[in-house]
């Protein structure tokens, strides 16, 4: 029993038309959900991913318009690495954030940028055999384009406290500080570094939690294995598009596993993903009061 690398990457946007722009026009990745947020259904739930909105490649905000920035600390996620295909790549990517006003740094091998809001990314040269993960954009050809996610790099002051959940978890330690979830069809990186001496403040730009992968199967025994390392996971969370359990781990980074499936195509079909506002059913009596108060997005792709 492994997980399958990274399901998703939830993070938090103060504006939901600028982060759209930015990950759907700039970054070339295909807005495949437009929801709200299940835990609070007046503000929305976007889901970017690649062209049949894998897991793998599946970053997600939630919009709380008009929070403040917010800053990564100890038990937060604080940057997303990307895998591209090539030297050629990172020159593009470079490049094209140039055009869009974003600054870029060559380091470790990668480029380094932030969002708009502050979202730290890193686009690597990683050589695996797992499927690249691309979406479709006009501007952003297919061998350029990103392929998935590679890691999660989270600051923790204590990584060693979080040793025996990622073990339970079958993370397998392959440096100083870094872990990977490998599957039979994917892996991802969960890497610690140092945290800064602010505290950290949830704010735009903030990374919510990192979701990691499970087969449908194997979800309940996940579930067990946190709870037999000392996590106290929610109950399963049925959350339409998968299944969810959520628990903090030791170092305060927030996990979920999520299931690899029902997926985005069980309320609309694959070619209109994301183009009209989808609430799961039970949500579905609320259209009238929710759709009204949701500032229309338009996404550059229509
Ligand atoms: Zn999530």
């Amino acid at each position: 029993m492994k997980l399958e690398g990274i399901h998703h990457i939830t993070a938090i946007t103060a504006d939901a038309q600028s982060n759209v722009d930015f990950y759907a026009g700039v970054m070339g990745l295909r807005l495949v959900k437009k929801t709200v947020n299940q835990d609070n259904p007046t503000v929305y739930h976007l889901f970017f991913a690649d062209e049949k909105g894998s897991a793998g490649s599946d970053l997600t905000f939630f919009e709380f318009p008009g929070v403040p920035p917010g800053r990564a600390g100890a038990g937060d996620v604080h940057r997303i690495v990307w895998r591209v295909g090539s030297h050629q790549s990172l020159d593009f990517w470079e490049e094209r954030l140039a055009v869009n006003g974003i600054e870029s740094d060559r380091a470790g091998g990668g480029l380094r940028f932030a969002d708009p809001e502050g979202l730290a990314h890193e686009l690597a040269l990683v050589e695996v055999g797992d499927e690249p993960l691309i979406a479709d954009h006009p501007e952003v050809p297919a061998d350029l384009a990103l392929r998935g996610f590679h890691a999660v790099c989270a600051y923790s002051a204590a990584p060693e406290t979080s040793q025996t959940l990622l073990e339970a978890l079958e993370f397998e330690s392959i440096d100083e500080g870094s872990w990977e979830a490998r599957g039979s069809s994917r892996g991802g990186l969960y890497v610690y570094e140092s945290p800064p001496e602010e505290r950290s403040r949830q704010g735009a730009g903030s990374v919510h939690h990192v979701a990691w992968a499970s087969t449908i199967d194997e979800h309940e025994q996940w579930r067990d294995r946190a709870i037999s390392a000392g996590a106290q996971p929610t109950p399963v969370i049925d959350r339409f598009y998968f299944r969810s359990i959520y628990f903090r781990e030791p170092s305060g980074v927030l996990f979920e596993i999520a299931t690899l499936g029902p997926g985005f195509t069980v309320d609309e079909p694959l070619e209109h993903l994301g183009e009209k506002l989808s609430l799961p059913p039970d949500y579905e009596h609320l259209r009238a009061e929710v759709e009204p108060n949701l500032r229309p997005v338009i996404n550059p792709r229509s």
